[in-house]
């Protein structure tokens, strides 16, 4: 199994508020967490920092090897209900960070196999030779709300006033909803972890294009570049994980 992660501020925003972090814990055995900040000129880049830092911590902590798959969910949701305390703690504490938070897509990764705990509007894609690029994730986002509804076509979602509204973000309640699912990563298949920078510049389409062309390396410097080509609004930041 291969990782690799980059993050670019783009070319319209003064600081990066994404973070992200990939690390071996054993053999066969790693994660990969984005996070998208958001709230206030400090407070975007402080959640994400800071649900990086309480994520890492819980895993690091929870791994051992003698892991079985059935302890996985837990650990995972433990992990990000750790980052939600921590920012909404730090945020209660600080008048200037009220109501910071962050999205976070977390991929644990064992034994062929990636279990996946997600809020907000990060995503996690799986891409197959085969099936080609396929969204695993769902949007906790009014626009994907407006959607389900059939109130509006995905055209109309791509420009709509509220697409950067989110429902949940980790760290603005004391409490905390998580989707959890989990995906065969088959050798060969790459699982793709990222911002909504990505995914606001670039298509579906495209970004398997790029998946299934380039190297590891050069797929996740290719997507960033093709986001910045297509205006760069916001920081932009892709894991990219091979079976
Ligand atoms: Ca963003």
């Amino acid at each position: 199994m291969k990782i690799v992660g980059k993050t670019d501020i783009g070319l319209h925003r003064d600081s990066n508020q994404d973070a992200f972090r990939i690390m071996a814990l054993g053999p066969g055995a790693g994660f990969a967490v984005v996070c998208d900040g958001m709230g206030g000129e400090n407070g975007g880049e402080r959640a994400s920092s800071i649900a990086k830092k309480a994520i890492t911590q819980a895993m690091e902590e929870s791994f051992s090897e003698d892991l079985t798959e059935e302890k996985i969910k837990p650990i995972l949701l433990r992990a990000l209900y750790s980052a939600n305390s921590n920012i909404y703690r730090i945020a209660s504490e600080h008048p200037e960070l009220s109501g910071m938070g962050t999205t976070a897509v977390l991929t644990f990764l064992f034994r062929q196999k990636a279990f996946c705990a997600t809020v907000g509007d990060s995503r996690i894609y799986l891409f197959s030779k085969d099936a080609g690029l396929c969204q695993l994730s769902k949007d906790h986002s009014r626009v994907q709300d407006l959607l389900d509804r059939g109130e509006i076509t995905p055209e109309e979602a791509k420009n709509h006033s509220d697409r950067n509204k989110l429902t949940r973000a980790v760290g603005i309640n004391e409490s905390l909803e998580i989707d959890f699912f989990d995906a065969e990563l088959l050798s060969g298949e790459r699982l793709l972890l990222c911002s909504d920078g990505l995914t606001s510049c670039v298509e579906d389409e495209e970004i398997g294009e790029i998946l299934s062309q380039y190297s590891l390396e050069e797929a996740a410097e290719t997507l960033i570049h093709r986001a910045n080509d297509r205006g760069g609004y916001d920081n932009i930041t892709v894991v990219i994980v091979e079976g």
